[in-house]
C-alpha cells in the first residue's frame, strides 16, 4: 500500500494505536511484532474495540470482504513512513535530543520552558526508540508550534535510523558517556553513534546545535555546525554555575552580553542537573520566551518519573536513583552525593550493566572513586562489584541485602541507592 494512500485514511483516524488493549475510538492500529508477540494475530480484538482500520503484514490475518484491514509488506516500516510522511506534510520545527545521560530530564524541563510561550508537542516518558518515535510524531497536530523529540540509542546506527524518521530542524546531544558499551563496542562508538545526530544535521541548509560547551567531545563533535552554546564558562551564550545542591539544584544563570543574573531553586535532586537546567534556559532564551518565565518554569517544575528521588522514611534519609546506572551517571551520583550536606553518608550501589569487556575495569573505576568520597558506610550488591578489588561490604543480590537489613536496619543515615534496574535495588527502599 502506498504511504500517500494510507496517509489519507490516517488523516482521517483519531490517531495511531499499537497496543490492540489501547484502541481509543476511530483510532488506526497498526500490527507491530516482538519477540513475544505477534500484532497481526490482534487486529480483530483491536478492530472490535474501536479502531477504525487496522494495519497488519500477514495476509492470513486479511478477512475477506472486510475493508478496515490494510496490508502492507512490513508494520514496523509502514509505521516509520507514515511518521516521517505526517512529519514532512505538517513542517513543524523539530528539537532533536540525544545523549548518554539526563535525555529525558533535558526534554522535561526544555518542554517546561517552552510550553509557556508555545503550543508544543513533545515525547511522553521514554518512548525514544525506532517505535516510540514514530509514534511520537504521528501524534503531531497543525497546532504545534515545536517538537521536542528524545531519541535514545544501545547500537551503532540507532540515532541514524531516528533522525531520517523525525527529520530534525535542530539538535542537542546531553552529553556522551560510557553506557551500552556491549552494543557501541567502544567510547567512540558511543561518540559516533550519538554523532549521527550532527551528521544528520550537517545535511540541512541551516541547522541549529545546542551545544553544552564545557564538554570536550561535544565541541569537537560539534566543529562546522552552527551553534548555540551553554555552560559554565563566561564566553557562553548562557553562562550558569551551581550555588547550591543539598540536596536539591539551585544554580544562577546569565545571558551573554547582559548584566543580569537570573537565581533559580530547583526541585531537581543532582548536580548533574545543572547542564540539563541551563539546556532548557538555552533552549527558552533562542525562542524567546520571556526569562522569568523561564525562571518560573524551572522553579516549578517537579519531577514525574522514578528518577533521583527524595524519599524520607520513619528512620532516613534516601536518594533513590535505582533505574539506570552506567560509569557517566555513577560517577555524576557519586560527586554529587559527596558534595551534599549531610552527615552519616551511606552508599548502596548495585551492578552496572551491559558494560561488556570493559566491566571489570570500570567497576573497579568506581570503587577507586568511593576510596576519595570517605562515606561513613558503602554496600556494594551484586557479581561485577564483588569481584573488585576493595574493602566494602558485598551482597551478591538485593535479597541477601534484604535480609540482612532485616536483621539490622541502618538509622539516622543519608543514603544514596544507585544501581542499574536489572540489580532491582528499589526492592530495598523498604526496609530503610
Ligand atoms: P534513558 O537512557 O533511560 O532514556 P536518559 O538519558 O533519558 O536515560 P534521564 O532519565 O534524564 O536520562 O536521567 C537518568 C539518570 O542519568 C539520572 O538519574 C542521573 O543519574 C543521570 N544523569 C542525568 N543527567 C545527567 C548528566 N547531565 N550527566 C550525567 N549524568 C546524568
Ligand atoms: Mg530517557
Amino acid at each position: 500500500m502506498e504511504i500517500s494512500t494510507l496517509y489519507q485514511i490516517f488523516c482521517r483516524c483519531n490517531g495511531v494505536t499499537t497496543d490492540s488493549r489501547r484502541c481509543p475510538e476511530g483510532s488506526l492500529f497498526i500490527a507491530l511484532k516482538g519477540e513475544n508477540f505477534n500484532g497481526n494475530a490482534f487486529a480483530a480484538k483491536a478492530l472490535e474495540s474501536g479502531c477504525a482500520y487496522a494495519v497488519i503484514d500477514e495476509a492470513k490475518y486479511l478477512v475477506p470482504g472486510d475493508d478496515r484491514y490494510l496490508l502492507t509488506d512490513n508494520c514496523l516500516l509502514t509505521l516509520q513512513h507514515l511518521a516521517r510522511h505526517h512529519r514532512r506534510q505538517l513542517g513543524t520545527r523539530i528539537i532533536g535530543i540525544t545523549g548518554t545521560n539526563g535525555k529525558t530530564t533535558t526534554k522535561e524541563l526544555i518542554a517546561a520552558v517552552l510550553s509557556r510561550r508555545y503550543r508544543l508537542l513533545y515525547t511522553e516518558g521514554n518512548l525514544n526508540n525506532h517505535i516510540g518515535v514514530p509514534l511520537t510524531l504521528l501524534r503531531l497536530k497543525p497546532e504545534h508550534e515545536l517538537a521536542v523529540v528524545e531519541m535514545g540509542a544501545s547500537h551503532p546506527g540507532d540515532i541514524r535510523e531516528l533522525v531520517e524518521i523525525a527529520e530534525p530542524d535542530m539538535g542537542l546531544i546531553t552529553n556522551v558517556g560510557k553506557a551500552h558499551l556491549e552494543g557501541f563496542g567502544s567510547f567512540e562508538g558511543v561518540m559516533r553513534t550519538k554523532g549521527e545526530l550532527y551528521d544528520w544535521l550537517r545535511t540541512l541548509p541551516a541547522p541549529v546545535v545546542f551545544l553544552h560547551a564545557d564538554n570536550p567531545y561535544l565541541t569537537k563533535m560539534a566543529a562546522g555546525l552552527p551553534h548555540v552554546t551553554y555552560g559554565e564558562g563566561a564566553d557562553n551564550d548562557i553562562c550558569g554555575r551551581l550555588t547550591g545542591c543539598s540536596p536539591f539544584l539551585a544554580f544562577e544563570w546569565k545571558k551573554r552580553g547582559e548584566t543580569e543574573t537570573h537565581r533559580v531553586q530547583t526541585q531537581l535532586i543532582g548536580s548533574y542537573n545543572l547542564p540539563n537546567a541551563l539546556a532548557a534556559v538555552t533552549l527558552g532564551t533562542y525562542f524567546d520566551v520571556d526569562a522569568a518565565l523561564i525562571d518560573q518554569a524551572l522553579t516549578e517544575y517537579a519531577p514525574q518519573n522514578n528518577r533521583s528521588q527524595l524519599k524520607r522514611t520513619a528512620d532516613n534519609t534516601l536518594i533513590i536513583d535505582a533505574y539506570n546506572a552506567n560509569p557517566t551517571s555513577m560517577t555524576a551520583s557519586l560527586a554529587n552525593f559527596r558534595q551534599m550536606e549531610a552527615a552519616h553518608k551511606v552508599a548502596i550501589l548495585g551492578d552496572m550493566r551491559e558494560l561488556g569487556a570493559d566491566s571489570a575495569e570500570e567497576h573497579q573505576k568506581i570503587v577507586d572513586y568511593l576510596e576519595e568520597c570517605g562515606f561513613e558506610r558503602v554496600i556494594l550488591v551484586g557479581g561485577q562489584f564483588a569481584a573488585t578489588r576493595h574493602s566494602y561490604e558485598t551482597y551478591a543480590d538485593a535479597p541477601a541485602l534484604i535480609e540482612a537489613l532485616k536483621q539490622q536496619k541502618p538509622a539516622g543515615k543519608t543514603i544514596l541507592i544507585k544501581g542499574s534496574n536489572g540489580v532491582r535495588l528499589s526492592s530495598i527502599v523498604e526496609y530503610l
